[in-house]
């Protein structure tokens, strides 16, 4: 199972447009409530921990590297604002270049803009955001997603009654622990149509070399271990029987 790293906001910088210029105290307050909410509940479901509260960009991004690994997840929330304050929505920061990264994005997103009742505002590159590049995107290890929950102008008292449940749902999609049930064209849990190997699955399901855990995932995204490889290794060779 992958492991989950969880970010409040960040301590430096300021959002511009905001109507107050307690923004970072306020983005940071909203989103620590939220994480300290869904934190005791996601970690009954998978391995959780969350980041310190105040540290640095750059401790943040030290924090992260000293525990991920390139299987893990990490997400950081925030709230997004902009000078004409008419922005509203929910969008999503994924690792600019990695088609992966952005299905993923894209899978989380949707399920927490239909939770919490806020307009989809899409996806972003983190080098489309307004510093070129998102270090905490960018430079720490595993999946990596920075998660404008609202915006701080128009959503926030949505975000303060409606996040902490609809994020949980948008993490257990991410990290593939959905109890969503499993749709007619949809092959494991773990494993939307959406997946950049789903015909490669579907045709191991097919084939019967691939059945699945009990619980209904592939494990898509694990690391694969030996045992497991060999007995995908002797159904294949069954088949050809
Ligand atoms: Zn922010």
């Amino acid at each position: 199972m992958p492991k989950l790293y969880l970010i409040a906001g960040h301590t430096q910088g300021k959002d511009e447009g905001a109507q107050n210029l307690k923004t970072k105290e306020t983005e940071n307050l909203i989103a620590r409530n939220i994480l300290l909410q869904v934190f005791p509940k996601i970690k009954e479901l998978i391995f959780t921990d969350l980041c310190p509260f105040d540290l640095t960009l750059d401790e943040q991004i030290k924090w992260v590297n000293k525990r991920a690994s390139d299987n893990d997840y990490v997400v950081c929330l925030h709230l997004n604002s902009s000078p004409e304050r008419k922005e509203s929505g929910t969008l999503c920061f994924f690792y600019g270049g990695s088609e992966e990264s952005k299905q993923k994005a894209d899978a989380f997103l949707k399920v927490y803009a239909k939770e919490i009742g806020l307009r989809n505002a899409g996806l972003l590159a983190d080098t489309q955001s307004r510093f070129g590049r998102l270090g905490i995107v960018r430079d720490t290890k595993g999946w990596a997603f920075l998660l404008e929950m609202g915006s701080i102008n128009n959503d926030v008292e949505t975000v303060k009654t409606k996040g902490t449940e609809a994020l949980i749902k948008a993490l257990k999609t991410l990290v593939g622990l959905s109890d969503a049930p499993v749709a007619d064209n949809q092959l494991f849990a773990d494993v939307p149509a959406t997946h950049p190997d789903f015909e490669a699955v579907k045709w191991a399901k097919d084939k019967g070399v691939a059945s699945g855990y009990p619980d209904g995932r592939l494990g898509v995204d694990e690391p694969l271990k030996v045992g497991r490889f060999l007995s995908f290794l002797k159904k294949y060779d069954n088949l050809s029987r």
